[in-house]
């Protein structure tokens, strides 16, 4: 689809921009922490930062709960949740709109569990109407906890927490609810504790701006009390091993994650810096501008939106369907000529779609930079194009 008299030049020479969703990109600040001679691990300097974490982790989340921070990626928090709460043969409710809720529900099964699915239309969000009624038909309350994601990263489509909650209220079921906030967590609204959710999970290297490497466990007292009597439970992954009070290297159930730890402090003090509410703020204008030059550049055969509801269109990234367009050229101009490196699209048809991250460390000038290479790219594949979608983030971002 390359125009052949344009001359595919290379023009990366400068900084690149990895705009995918997760891992994100690192701030300065955060990897200068991390880079640092190995401290003792039984006293000063790392134990004050073990104790900063912990002490700060809760917020992230809007709990008075105490996190877990286990080595692992956003699939060792899963396993975490599970192995801490439910004894094999439970049955769990997975609410899918994409694919990593179900994921986490082949895990469970995996791991012992029987898990019923309820699966949203691709693009669309989870209906509460359809948790209630599934919940309400477990009259025997067999269903011992409701799996799903904040956002998910396929899609881009943000679930309604809080209307989910409602949901299992209305059934007047006692399942806990946990939720994997890996895409969202640090970008997005989240409140645990007003929200009623039981077990959140994340990740260090999305929103929280820290290299892979850590999950992010938070455990609510339902969760803590299910935690007696669960027969999933392994060494590794005890609760209770890791507890809060004893030495630190029990905590991670061995030595502890040392940079990342000197990383993560590091992040959690710029979140305190920026202030979470502002960083929520942040991040909706920012992927308000992504939306509108999605909305600009669409048009018959162009751009247009994974996630059709504009309602649930999450603020840490965008999956954008490309229609005719063939979507692994936009990613290869954008990579090899223009040093802006696109997220693969999950799922949709034909491969016809690509995805923006634009979680945590991420400004203007960044977003504007991904749009303003996404817009060369549809220009020299002379693509379809309703309007300049740069120029429609340009006027977003000026007011007007
Ligand atoms: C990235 C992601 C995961 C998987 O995290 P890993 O660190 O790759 O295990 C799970 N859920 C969501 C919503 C994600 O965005």
């Amino acid at each position: 689809m390359t125009d052949s008299n344009i001359v595919d030049m290379s023009l990366t020479a400068g900084p690149e921009i990895v705009a995918i969703p997760g891992p994100s990109i690192i701030p300065e600040r955060v990897l200068g922490a991390m880079h640092r001679a190995m401290p003792d691990i039984y006293a000063g300097d790392l134990t004050e930062v073990i104790d900063e974490v912990f002490d700060a982790l809760p917020a992230i989340a809007g709990t008075t709960s105490r996190a877990f921070v286990p080595i692992g990626n956003g699939h060792a928090g899963w396993e975490m949740a599970i192995a801490n709460t439910l004894s094999r043969g439970d049955r769990v409710l997975v609410l899918d709109c994409g694919r990593f809720a179900g994921l986490w529900g082949e895990m469970a099964e995996f791991n012992g569990l029987r898990v019923d699915t309820i699966t949203a239309e691709w693009g669309s969000s989870v209906n509460p109407a359809a948790v209630e009624a599934h919940l309400r038909a477990d009259t025997a309350h067999d269903i011992a906890a409701v799996l799903t994601v904040h956002v998910d990263t396929a899609t881009s489509v943000r679930n309604d927490i809080p209307a989910i909650r409602a949901a299992i209220d209305a059934a007047g079921h006692p399942a806990l609810f946990m939720v994997d906030c890996i895409a969202s967590m640090g970008c997005e609204r989240f409140e645990m504790d007003a929200w009623g959710v039981d077990v959140t999970v994340a990740a260090s290297q999305k929103g929280m701006m820290v290299p892979p490497g850590l999950a992010l466990v938070w455990a609510g007292d339902r969760a803590r009390q299910a935690h007696t009597t669960a027969d999933l439970r392994t060494r590794y992954w005890d609760w209770t091993y890791r507890t809060e009070d004893g030495p630190y290297y029990l905590r991670f159930c061995g030595t502890p994650p040392v940079s990342h730890l000197f990383g993560m402090r590091e992040a959690l003090r710029m979140i305190a810096e920026e202030g979470l509410d502002a960083r929520w703020q942040r991040h909706e204008r920012l992927a308000d501008a992504v939306r509108a030059a999605v909305t600009a550049w669409s048009t018959p055969g162009g751009l247009g939106f994974v996630a059709r509801d504009a309602a649930h269109r999450s603020h840490s990234v965008t999956s954008i369907t490309t229609g005719d367009i063939d979507a692994a050229e936009v990613m290869r101009i954008c990579r090899e000529s223009l040093g802006v490196t696109l997220g693969l699209g999950i799922g949709a048809a034909d491969g016809a779609s690509f995805r923006i991250g634009h979680m945590g460390h991420v400004s203007a000038a960044t977003v504007l930079a991904v749009l303003g290479a996404i817009e060369t790219a549809l220009h020299r594949m002379d693509a379809p194009m309703g309007a300049s979608g740069v120029g429609a983030a340009t006027a977003l971002l000026a007011g007007s």
